[in-house]
């Protein structure tokens, strides 16, 4: 290689000694001979450049530490990627982190049709459930109120095979007020212009009349669309059209009327202490023709978008092309259907469902749960971070009711001694270097670490002697 000193080379072994040596030949026996020649061609690559560098290190221990750094490298290389975390963020749908926790039931349904063949459009009793939407499509209408029901791979996709298939080379009429963008990547004028429609925008941004939407109707007009304005509220002087009018306008000009609710919830939050949110029932009643919303915010399920509204919509829907391209895996169809079941006994929803767990959970209780981890917190954080039990607001998130919070309880971590910049940061860091990394945030100078999503709390303590500062050993 350029600029290595022939000699200092010629200090590394080969690679064919390395691999005879006994440690070597533990390893192939644990990983296999490919990754481990591929890793200790890595760390002999490594060394040379090193000694390219300058930085030059006796024969001896450049062959034996050659090894180690191979098992290491092979160690980080199997390391997977996709790893669980504590959510202590205090934002429960936590899109980053995978919004919703699936049930045990809907767990055991999606691994049980990982390995076994499934009646996934198989007609079994000759009973019409040869379409794979079948499974959750009963379900689904009775919990709506509405006559039928496709699922997809999340909201995005439905809102864009919705408008794709009724408004293809035409006009949609939205509210200025109503022009969501969430989470950066879902823009409700991109999404149209994806699928092919022309938005065609009304009333302004903090008011839209029903005169606004009837004038923008016209020949080329395929659609008015209502957007749930899930991650922000418009407050003051404001003015919407109530979703019963704007479907009895969109009705007298023969047009559908499209509701993309985000959320979308099966029951009324409020019937468990929570601030309402729009059930995807209350839409329907309401007139929508079509209605969407996601399986994995409020609804509590896997991933996925939920279309239900008129049978006959659904059925264009379903003769769309793209519902091939968008359609719904055996493993969350399982998974949703299990969750959906949990819906037949509502009562018993905020302790059969994790999300409706986790959002009912009293302050009481979380501060009850602070006490407990508080001590032994203290404890691996000794001399390094003062930790207190506080209350704090935890939110739904995944762009459900933005403005409402829930009172929550958990722990501030406050870096000891002088205020030094980043220093909450520096602990911030640590905490997610551990095994199962915890994920908190930052403010005022603490790591607050909302409880509210702790539930292995026992694993959050066992873990806790993990706890490493960069710079100096702890
Ligand atoms: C969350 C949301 C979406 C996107 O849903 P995904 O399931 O994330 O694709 C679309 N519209 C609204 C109003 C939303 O709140």
């Amino acid at each position: 290689m350029t600029g290595v000193v022939p000699e200092a080379r010629a200090r590394l072994p080969s690679i064919d000694r390395l691999l005879a040596a006994p440690e070597a030949l533990a390893l192939i026996e644990r990983h296999g001979r490919t990754a481990v020649v591929e890793a200790v061609r890595a760390a002999v690559d490594e060394a040379r450049a090193r000694l390219a560098a300058g930085a030059g290190a006796g024969a001896a221990d450049a062959g034996s530490g050659l090894l180690e750094r191979a098992a290491a490298i092979i160690e980080a290389r199997l390391r997977p990627s996709l790893r669980p975390v504590f959510n202590l963020t205090g934002t429960v749908l936590h899109t980053n982190l995978g919004r919703a926790l699936l049930p045990q039931p809907a767990i055991e349904a999606a691994a049980g049709a990982m390995g076994r063949p499934v009646n996934l459009e198989y007609d079994i009793d000759g009973a019409g459930r040869g379409e794979r939407d079948s499974h959750v499509e009963a379900w689904l209408a009775r919990l709506t109120g509405a006559e039928a029901a496709v699922a997809v791979n999340n909201n995005a996709a439905a809102v864009y095979l919705v408008l794709n298939t009724l408004a293809r080379r035409r006009e949609v009429v939205v509210s200025r007020g109503e022009l969501v963008e969430i989470g950066g990547s879902f823009r409700i004028p991109d999404i149209m212009a994806a699928a092919g429609c022309r938005l065609v925008e009304v009333g302004t941004t903090n008011r839209t009349h029903a005169r606004d939407v009837e004038g923008a109707i016209g020949k080329s007009t395929a659609a008015i669309m209502k957007v749930h304005a899930s991650n922000y509220a418009i407050t003051g002087f404001t003015a919407a059209v109530p979703e019963a009018e704007l479907a009895a306008l969109a009705h007298r000009h023969g047009l559908p009327l499209v509701n993309d609710l985000g959320c979308g919830m099966l029951v009324d939050l409020e019937d468990y202490g929570l601030p309402h949110e729009p059930t995807a029932r209350e839409a329907i009643a309401a007139g929508a023709d079509l209605v969407t919303f996601s399986g994995d915010k409020l609804l509590g399920g896997p991933q996925c978008g939920l279309i239900v509204g008129r049978a006959d919509l659904v059925a264009r829907i379903r003769r769309n092309p793209m519902k091939r391209a968008l359609r719904l895996d055996k493993i969350r169809l399982a998974a949703l259907e299990a969750v959906l079941r949990l819906y037949a006994d509502p009562e018993r929803l905020p302790s059969t469902l994790p999300t409706l767990g986790f959002l009912t959970r009293p302050r009481a209780e979380l501060r009850a749960l602070a006490e407990r981890v508080a001590p032994p917190l203290a404890a691996a954080l000794a001399g390094r971070a003062e930790v207190r039990v506080v209350d704090c607001d935890s939110q739904i998130g995944s762009g459900a009711l933005p403005v409402a919070t829930l009172p929550s309880a958990g722990l501030a971590l406050t870096p000891a001694g002088k205020r030094r910049s980043g220093a909450a940061d520096a602990l911030a860091r640590a905490l997610r270097a551990l095994p199962v990394p915890v994920v908190g945030h930052i403010r005022d100078g603490a790591v607050i670490l909302d409880l509210r999503c702790l539930d292995r709390a026992d694993e959050f303590v066992a873990q806790l002697d993990r706890l490493r500062f960069a710079g100096n050993a702890s």
